[in-house]
């Protein structure tokens, strides 16, 4: 028989669980404060539970920890990039940054990604597999544990579509909002999308109050193909759509990424139909300026463009930033760190 993966459990399937096991319902609770409060990594440490129930959900149960394999800490601004092992051997990226507002840590939602977009270098090499909850949640638990630092801010733009992973997803969201584990408020999520527009209607029915990205990164259907596939199956009209059904159902303003990337997607033509585009949203525009990868001759434009790009949606009143790079002493574009590892552990090489 398959052993259960414990720390993936809400809180309702545990509490059938333990009855099942013919235990009392307050040892639900006492377990899932182990998982998701105290950040058990063994059944062992489960000290207030009987030896014998300890045996028994050792028997029929796995506890699911990922290992540290590397860590980088940016000496300019403290963000620390990590590697972790997850347990079948797999290698994913996370991210601490540390604002005044909180500690915000950035998960990986799958092993790679299958959307293909032309800058990312996350989907390089595909799809591996969707992550469990349990180990999107132990991407946040273990790096709690190992900076110190209470995590107030979970963002899934890591690698992986998040809405490729629905279910998943949608208990990861319920498992660390939950008031019972580690109680991140609903508005201090945020779920970043390429669009995959029917999976943002059943999001939006959800009624969650988290925050939606969508990664728009063209004001036309013509740019946008040619960056991003998913866009020859949804086109920006049907996205906006679902956008403003998300706004309506959840009344969360929605965010918009865009990356600029030099003579792509960067000229005032493309932001004046960007501007038309959102025009009267409750919506955030956020600018990426590109992160060039090895694989791909994309560039950014220079400070200057950028910041023409920015000035002209200000001036048209609209809510924009560029985002500020984290961790430039320890940059490397999304993915990136995870390829290069990877590779190194292929080639036999030791890590320096
Ligand atoms: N699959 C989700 C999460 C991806 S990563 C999504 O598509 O939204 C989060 C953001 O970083 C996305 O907007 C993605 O398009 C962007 N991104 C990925 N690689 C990048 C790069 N090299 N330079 C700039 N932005 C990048």
């Amino acid at each position: 028989m398959e052993k259960i993966d414990l720390r993936s459990l809400n809180f309702d399937e545990l509490c059938a669980f333990m009855e099942e096991l013919g235990e009392k319902k307050f040892r639900a609770g006492q377990v899932y404060d182990w998982l998701h409060v105290k950040l058990a990594s063994s059944i062992d440490e489960m000290t207030n539970l009987s030896k014998d129930l300890r045996e028994k959900l050792k028997s029929k149960t796995t506890l699911v920890t990922l290992k540290p394999v590397e860590v980088l800490t940016s000496q300019i601004d403290g963000t620390s990039k990590y590697l972790f092992e997850l347990p079948d051997g797999n290698i994913v990226e996370s991210v601490l940054m540390l604002y005044k507002h909180g500690n915000s840590v950035c998960i990986s939602t799958q092993v790679g990604c299958r959307m293909g977009c032309k800058f990312c270098a996350s989907t390089l090499d595909g799809r591996v597999r969707n992550l469990e909850p349990s180990e999107m949640l132990e991407e946040v638990y273990e790096i709690q544990k190992l900076s110190g630092k209470r995590v107030s801010n979970v963002v899934l733009m890591g690698s992986g579509e998040p809405l490729d992973n629905f279910d998943n997803v949608l208990k990861f969201l319920d498992l660390i909002s939950n008031d019972k584990g580690l109680n991140i408020s609903e508005r201090n999520l945020t779920l970043s999308t390429c669009g995959i527009v029917p999976k943002i209607y059943e999001l939006a029915d959800k009624e969650l109050a988290i925050t939606l990205a969508i990664s728009l990164h063209a004001a036309d259907d013509e740019t946008r193909k040619s960056l991003m596939p998913i866009a020859n199956k949804y086109n920006i009209k049907e996205i906006m759509d679902a956008c403003d059904y998300y706004y309506k159902k959840t009344g969360r303003r929605i965010s918009f990424e865009y990356s600029l990337v030099s003579k792509v997607n960067d000229n005032l033509t493309e932001a004046k139909k960007l501007a038309l585009l959102v025009e009267g949203k409750n919506c955030h525009i956020n600018l990426i300026p590109v992160n060039p990868i090895k694989e791909r001759d994309y560039k950014q434009g220079t400070t200057e463009e950028i910041l023409k790009f920015k000035n002209f949606l200000e001036k048209k009143r609209i809510n924009v930033t560029i985002r500020r790079e984290m961790g430039r002493d320890i940059n490397g574009a999304c993915g990136q760190l995870r390829k290069s590892f990877i590779t190194k552990r292929e080639n036999g090489l030791e890590e320096e």
